[in-house]
C-alpha cells in the first residue's frame, strides 16, 4: 500500500497539497489575507512532490505525502506567520487528522459563511 514519506502512514484519502492548498488559498483571501499567498505556495513546495505511487483523487497528481502531514506543515508556517488563524485553520482543516472520521467532508468546506 502506498504510504506517506513523512509519518509512513498508508494514505487512504489521497488529496494532493496542490487541492489543499487551493482550500486553503481560498480561505486565506476570504479573511484578506491574500498577501500571503505566495508564502502559501512555497511553504507548499517544500513538502509536496509530485511522484509516488498514489494519485490525488481530485486532479490524479502523483503524491507521497498525506493531507494530515501537508497540514501540519502549513499550520507551522501559519504559527509563524499568522498565529492568530490558526483556531480558525484547526477548526477548517483539523479533520484530516488520522483519527477523524474518513466520512468528513472533505472540500468545499472553506466557503461556509462567507
Ligand atoms: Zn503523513
Ligand atoms: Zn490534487
Amino acid at each position: 500500500m502506498p504510504a506517506c514519506v513523512v509519518c509512513r502512514e498508508t494514505i487512504t484519502q489521497p488529496l494532493c497539497p496542490g487541492c489543499l492548498e487551493r482550500q486553503v488559498a481560498t480561505w486565506l483571501q476570504e479573511r484578506d489575507y491574500g498577501e500571503a499567498l505566495q508564502q502559501l505556495r512555497d511553504v507548499t513546495e517544500e513538502i509536496h512532490v509530485p511522484e509516488g505511487a498514489t494519485w490525488c483523487i481530485k486532479c490524479n497528481t502523483h503524491m507521497n505525502v498525506c493531507s494530515y502531514c501537508y497540514l501540519e506543515h502549513v499550520k507551522a508556517w501559519l504559527l509563524r506567520r499568522s498565529p492568530e488563524l490558526e483556531y480558525e485553520f484547526s477548526q477548517l482543516f483539523g479533520f484530516f487528522a488520522p483519527v477523524a472520521p474518513v466520512a468528513a467532508p472533505v472540500l468545499e468546506v472553506v466557503h461556509h459563511g462567507t
